[in-house]
């Protein structure tokens, strides 16, 4: 899986100086690369039941579609807050700066049906805590967390507790 780090492009101080931002277009941008890197996600969860996978805006939502298309479930938005028309619930998290705020249809998940959440990145966790906390809130039951990258540096599993969750790549720094 780490051949996958020959894709992805790093650009230092962006958006602001100090982060090392893992920039996954390059990735994405090619053939062998995208289908590689969806190869190892649909052998990885094939043979867990999953109805439905929420990405989180906006990487996430490439990332989810495609993954539910494979694994023949539906797919569900989390998006930042004021995005979504119909009746919403939402969840706050913390920034290096601030807070901010995602949301979800609260009719996207039937109650009890097995969700698996995926985004780009996982760095200080902070994102995927908050998704994981409203796929609880509309009911869904969460059998997995799913990034392409993992920055260890940040200790982000350790945000998430007990979910299980799983990355392609990981990189030592924060
Ligand atoms: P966090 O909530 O701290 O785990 O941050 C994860 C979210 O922020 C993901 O949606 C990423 O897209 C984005 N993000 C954070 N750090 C980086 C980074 N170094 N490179 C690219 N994206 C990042």
């Amino acid at each position: 899986m780490e051949e996958l780090k020959k894709f992805i492009r790093n650009i230092p101080d962006f958006p602001k100086p100090g982060i090392q931002f893992k920039d996954i277009t390059t990735l994405f941008q090619n053939r062998w690369g995208l289908q590689r890197c969806f190869d190892i996600l649909e052998e990885q969860y094939r043979y867990q039941q999953i109805d439905k996978i929420a990405g989180i805006e906006a990487r996430g939502f490439i990332m989810g579609a495609a993954l539910a298309d494979r694994l023949n479930c539906g797919f569900v938005l989390i998006r930042k807050k004021g995005k979504l028309p119909g009746k919403t619930i939402s969840e706050s998290y913390e920034l290096e700066y601030g807070t901010d705020e995602l949301e979800i249809h609260v009719d996207a998940i039937n109650p009890g049906e097995k969700v698996l959440i995926v985004d780009d990145l996982l760095a200080t966790g902070g994102t995927l805590k908050a998704a994981a906390d409203l796929i609880k809130k509309v009911g869904g039951e969460i059998i997995g967390l799913s990034c392409i990258i993992e920055l260890l540096g940040l200790n982000g599993r350790e945000k998430l507790g007990q979910l299980p969750f799983h990355s392609l790549v990981t990189y030592d720094e924060a």
